[in-house]
């Protein structure tokens, strides 16, 4: 590698690239060539930039494991030639992708940064330009010869968030992410202002990256509502071969108490299944036995799902169950923080 940074640019389709389709009026994706025809100020960037792309690319909400896959094998064959990755994705699932690739890619010591945008790049208002200007940007900055980011981001208006703690949270507006419980790692003003004491640094140093293409995806997810029924609960539970769900409980973590409630949950988890607390606010924490509501929870052995979102907890749990992590080991290993999704203790 040479003193000027290289950076692969991997375009997997949304909005950022898409144009309208006027006999449907819907937007379709387009040639990415044009996408970057159209940002001629990627020439005035100080590092060299190449790029990849997807034969055919997509609507994040066609998103699957196979492409989860295709982006980690990505990183894996370019890793030792580039000094950083910007991914180009659809808004709707990008959370799940950072999440899901940030377990894929364990050891990463250079950046990986998702970015997209709400209006096509050839929109006279676009938010894509900036979005993709400052992420090649930031992918590329070096400090006493080293990525001063190491680990898997998303970047959107203005900021830039560890990957496994954002949500979409707006559909309409250019500030279309928030990352609740954990603060943002870069924030781009008049200059790029990077807060160090945040930033993720591998605990095993000098260990190569190492990708993890084993995602199983037998998960559910169930959020609760007033008036869930016993029959919901139960058809949810005995989904054939589901191995984890992901309950969206209340507030700090907390459910009904019924009886039914509880032993229908108790069965299950007896049967094997792992059984992971997170709480449908949108911040906050899970905090097992704060309320009467939360330990009967604890004491059938729920997994503490702390601070995670729902989209981290998710691509975790693929990820452990993809690793073959024991039955016996599952809770304890979930309930610890890999790859900074989830706070300490
Ligand atoms: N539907 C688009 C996608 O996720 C939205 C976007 O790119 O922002 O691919």
């Amino acid at each position: 590698m040479g003193s000027t940074p290289n950076i692969l640019l991997i375009y997997t389709g949304g909005t950022i690239g898409m144009v309208k389709d006027y006999e449907s009026n819907a937007l379709k994706a387009y040639d990415f060539q044009e996408l970057l025809d159209n940002i001629p100020e990627l020439g005035q960037l100080s590092c060299n930039i190449s790029s990849r792309t997807f034969k055919t690319p997509i609507d994040s909400s066609n998103m699957n494991i196979e492409y989860w896959v295709e982006m980690a094998l990505l990183i894996k064959e370019n890793y030792s030639s580039f000094d950083g990755f910007v991914i180009l994705h659809g808004s709707d699932t990008m959370s799940y992708s950072a999440a899901a690739l940030s377990f894929m890619l364990e050891h990463l010591s250079k950046p990986v940064i998702l970015t997209g945008s709400q209006l096509p790049i050839g929109d006279l208002r676009t938010d894509a330009k900036e979005n993709l200007i400052t992420s090649i940007q930031i992918a590329a900055l070096q400090k006493m010869g080293k990525p001063v980011i190491q680990e898997v981001c998303l970047y959107f208006e203005y900021k830039l968030y560890r990957g496994n703690r954002t949500t979409k949270i707006n559909a309409e507006h250019f500030e279309a992410f928030s990352s609740p419980n954990y603060p943002p790692l870069v924030e781009s003003g008049v200059n790029l202002k990077i807060q160090y004491p945040y930033l993720l640094r591998s605990k095993k140093n000098g260990k190569i990256l190492t990708v993890h293409t084993q995602m199983d995806t037998h998960v559910g997810l169930l959020k609760l509502f007033p008036g869930i029924t016993k029959n919901l609960l139960e058809a949810v539970l005995t989904t054939p071969n589901l191995k984890v769900l992901v309950l969206e409980t209340y507030g700090a973590g907390n459910a009904p108490t019924d009886d039914w409630f509880i032993l229908t949950l108790k069965n299950a988890i007896k049967k094997g299944l792992h059984i992971i607390n997170v709480t449908q606010c949108a911040g906050g924490s899970v905090i097992m036995g704060h309320y009467e509501t939360s330990k009967k929870l604890s004491q059938i052995q729920l997994i503490d799902g702390k601070d995670i979102t729902t989209e981290a907890a998710l691509a975790k749990a693929m990820y452990l169950l993809g690793a073959g992590i024991t039955d016996a080991l599952f809770k304890t290993v979930f309930e610890t923080a890999l790859r900074g999704e989830m706070q300490e203790n």
